[in-house]
């Protein structure tokens, strides 16, 4: 990264959305901070952190709320499920409706199997959400904040997929 004098060339507005406890904060905090926090507290109040890429010589920063009703204005979203409970991947649906009603008409969307370390715990198979991630158009991957599997490359995917689809 360059010096705090550099100057940035995009802002991109990303939203992280889906059920309570599926790993959001940690996700964030994973990308824009390499942490990890086993006993994270639940997000209270407005919460962004960003981070800026180098992309195609451009810098580019990314605005990443982790706080749900961000989604006005938003051009990227990560929808959050955890692999080891079905109901949050049942909810995905609902969230899905929520960020097409609220966010930039062209947003890109990237689903997200977090917690992938828990495998023995898995209840949501990974080909359910294949399919569902084709049949909406979306981005998917699965992640683990806490081994941070994938993590770098599911933000990556969709800062540049926004940069792609602008530019
Ligand atoms: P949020 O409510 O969606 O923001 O969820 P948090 O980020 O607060 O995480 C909820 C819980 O899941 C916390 O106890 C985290 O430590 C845990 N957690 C988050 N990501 C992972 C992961 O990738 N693997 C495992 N095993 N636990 C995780
Ligand atoms: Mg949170």
């Amino acid at each position: 990264q360059r010096g705090f004098d550099q100057k940035i060339d995009y802002v991109f507005k990303v939203v992280l959305i889906g059920d309570s406890a599926v790993g959001k904060s940690q996700l964030l905090s994973r990308f824009t901070r390499n942490e990890f926090n086993i006993d994270s507290k639940a997000t209270i109040g407005v919460e962004f952190q960003t981070k800026t890429l180098l992309i195609d010589h451009k810098s580019v920063k990314a605005q990443i709320w982790d706080t749900a009703g961000q989604e006005r204005g938003a051009v990227g979203a990560m929808l959050v499920y955890d692999i080891t409970k079905r109901q949050s991947f049942d909810h995905v649906a609902k969230w899905l409706e929520e960020l097409r009603g609220h966010a930039d008409k062209n947003i890109v969307i990237m689903l997200v199997g977090n917690k992938s370390d828990l495998a023995s715990l898995r209840a949501v198979p990974i080909e359910d959400a294949k399919e569902f991630a084709q049949r909406e158009s979306l981005f998917f991957m699965e992640t683990s904040a806490l081994e941070a599997t994938n993590v770098e490359s599911a933000f990556l995917t969709v800062v540049t997929e926004i940069y792609r689809v602008i530019s």
